[in-house]
């Protein structure tokens, strides 16, 4: 595959700016594979739990076999299970459960297992309470949100 953003012509006064969008996507997210797209929208959000200001906390070990920590927080019954890098139980929890959607307790990423996608909590309204609570758990103050237009289209448009 070679998409990568390749100069089309062999102008290098264009060269800078692409190192700066690696490093800066590096800062962002270091997964396995480089930078993640976060989905903004989630329809397997119906079954999150009502009552997501009081989980467990960040230091909480897996349910099943007490690995101590990176454990995932089931959002819909907030269970704190193993990721698939350990015993995979927060997985076998979805493929038993349906329990979708998963906050990791090791960077506070929001995982969808049907969309197969990490879920941007910060846009996602219903997935903001719980991370804000995840972070001050983890991290002893509330997290810097950054400012999110939300895509309300006001459909009058002026004539
Ligand atoms: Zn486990
Ligand atoms: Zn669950
Ligand atoms: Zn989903």
């Amino acid at each position: 595959m070679a998409n990568k953003a390749a100069g089309s012509s062999s102008s290098t006064s264009l060269g800078q700016g692409f190192e700066d969008e690696d490093e800066l996507m590096m800062t962002i997210k270091g997964s396995e594979s480089g930078w993640v797209e976060a989905r903004t929208s989630c329809d397997h959000l119906g079954s999150l739990s009502s009552d997501l200001s009081h989980i467990p906390t960040p230091n909480t070990p897996c349910n099943r076999c007490h690995h101590p920590s990176e454990n995932w927080l089931c959002l819909s019954c907030k269970d704190v299970l193993c990721s698939r890098f350990v015993n995979k139980h927060m997985l076998q929890h979805y493929h038993h459960t349906n329990h979708c959607v998963a906050l990791s307790y090791s960077d506070l990423s929001v995982w969808c297992f049907t969309c197969d996608a990490y879920l941007d909590a910060q846009v996602i309204m219903q997935l903001r309470p719980v991370y804000e609570t995840a972070y001050i758990l983890k991290f002893g103050e509330a997290p810097p949100f950054r400012t999110v237009e939300l895509p309300q289209d006001s459909t009058s448009t002026k004539n």
